[in-house]
């Protein structure tokens, strides 16, 4: 067996993608985009070009964009198998990549009247809306914990990994060895979702490591933060803006909001989910209970979330949207982009940023260069759309909401494991996040592990 890492390898955290071959058939785990800058999404080739007409499937972990959003070049090339995943991992992959193919037009039309008043050739997108509908006829759901037959000899089973809705780790049983992939691993303790469900056999293992060499500050004490400014905000009357990705912490914060007015910490204020994204992955959310954990089924059992959430708005049109400025007293309002780059929360935050009973309350990595992270730094004046805006609202930073397990969490992962000496394979992580974990790995179990480079084959 003989397998390539052709993303999120060699120090790189984006564009997951192996290619699996085994005897007859080949294969790929996931077919994610580069992200995060030009050096970065200069990688965004087609995995597996050449043969790509040939390969037997696509297996999907998750439907994070840096996982599926090189699907639509594998159609390109001429792939016309099954793209397999969970259920809900297929839907969000819908919802995620018919978005990337409509922000790739907006930024392709943007660019080409530049490019126009220059005189120089128009761009392409990577792939059109139309070739994502044709990409997206190929997906085939599998169960969790079902032994699935992917090539003559091959079988794949999905397993819980605990990262977003749908997530899966996934082994692979091929000419007589198994090989698991953990894809992108939750933190343990975490609400709303199922915990992951670690492998006790195999022979190769390959690890993300995105927060190898970091833990993340415990999921009860940032809910207890993000309750404290909730009240302080609701006191004073205040609007609170949060910045958020469509999939994932929104429906989280929404859950945290109804516990907080079931059981009268403050009384109900207008929450507004003013994202159509957003919307529709809470949609999705809710079509899949058999996901929740524990907790959440308690949560769902002793009351009724609609009554508790009679004051959550969602705005998908723009005009909604703007009305929310309208409303007095306090209020909650989630709008992407989740970097207060672009979106919606734009108009918001020049609205009310000069106002002092403002909160900002940041959820999500900042990158360097994004507005966020100017509040973040405190900045006391920014500029949005070209105009200058006086920074008077209280920001806040909350670090633990994290969709990634920590590096004690990795290891508690993998030791179910450990005892069977596999070969173990970091990936999905930045160099010293990978190095850290690596010495974690020997001091904690006494194995070596590898970290590969991008495009370089591994035989098993
Ligand atoms: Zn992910």
């Amino acid at each position: 067996m003989r397998i390539t890492p052709c993303g999120a390898a060699g120090g790189e955290v984006t564009g997951s993608a192996y290619l699996v071959e085994s005897g007859s058939a080949q294969f790929l785990i996931d077919c994610g985009l580069f992200q995060g800058g030009r050096r970065s999404e200069a990688l965004n080739v087609c995995p597996a070009q050449s043969s790509a007409s040939t390969l037997a499937a696509v297996l999907l972990t998750h439907a994070h964009l840096d996982h599926v959003g090189r699907l639509p070049l594998l159609y390109q090339a001429g792939f016309r198998g099954p793209i397999l995943g969970t259920p809900a991992t297929l839907e969000l992959a819908g919802l995620i990549l018919r978005d990337a193919a409509r922000v790739q037009l907006f930024d392709v039309e943007r660019k080409n009247r530049r490019l126009e008043r220059a005189g120089k050739p128009a761009a392409r997108p990577l792939y059109t809306p139309d070739e994502v509908e044709q990409t997206l006829r190929l997906l085939r759901p599998v169960p969790y914990r079902t032994p699935v037959p992917i090539g003559p000899g091959i079988e794949a089973v999905w397993q819980e990994a605990g990262h977003m809705l749908g997530s899966a780790s996934i082994l692979v049983t091929a000419s007589g060895r198994k090989v698991v992939f953990s894809g992108d691993l939750g933190p343990l303790h975490a609400p709303i979702l199922r915990e992951f469900e670690p492998f006790a056999d195999a022979d190769t293992v390959f690890l993300e490591s995105t927060y190898g060499d970091r833990e993340h500050r415990s999921f009860s004490q940032t809910v207890a933060e993000f309750q404290g400014i909730v009240e302080e905000a609701a006191r004073d009357g205040g609007r609170m803006l949060v910045p958020t990705f469509a999939v994932g912490r929104a429906q989280l914060l929404t859950v945290l909001l109804a516990e907080m007015f079931r059981k009268g910490r403050v009384t109900p204020f207008p929450v507004f989910l003013d994202s159509p994204m957003a919307i529709e992955a809470s949609k999705i959310l809710h079509r899949h209970p058999e996901l929740f954990d524990r907790e959440m089924h308690e949560f769902l059992k002793n009351g009724n979330l609609e009554d508790d959430l009679r004051t959550l708005r969602c705005t998908a049109s723009a005009e909604e949207s703007r009305q929310i400025n309208q409303t007095r007293g306090a209020c909650f309002v989630m709008a992407g982009a989740g970097m207060c780059n672009a979106g919606r929360i734009l108009h918001h935050l020049r609205h009310n940023l000069w106002k002092p009973d403002t909160h900002v309350i940041i959820v999500g990595f900042q990158s360097r260069d994004s507005l966020g992270r100017r509040l973040i730094e405190g900045a006391r004046e920014v500029r949005i759309f070209g105009e200058p805006v006086q920074v008077k609202a209280k920001i806040h930073t909350l670090g633990g909401f994290s969709a990634h397990a920590g590096q004690s969490d990795l290891l508690r992962w993998l030791a179910p494991v450990a005892h069977r000496h596999p070969r173990i394979l970091l990936t999905h992580g930045e160099d010293n996040a990978r190095s850290a974990l690596a010495t974690k790995i020997r001091d904690q179990f006494g194995l070596d592990a590898a970290l590969p480079a991008l495009n370089v084959p591994i035989d098993l």
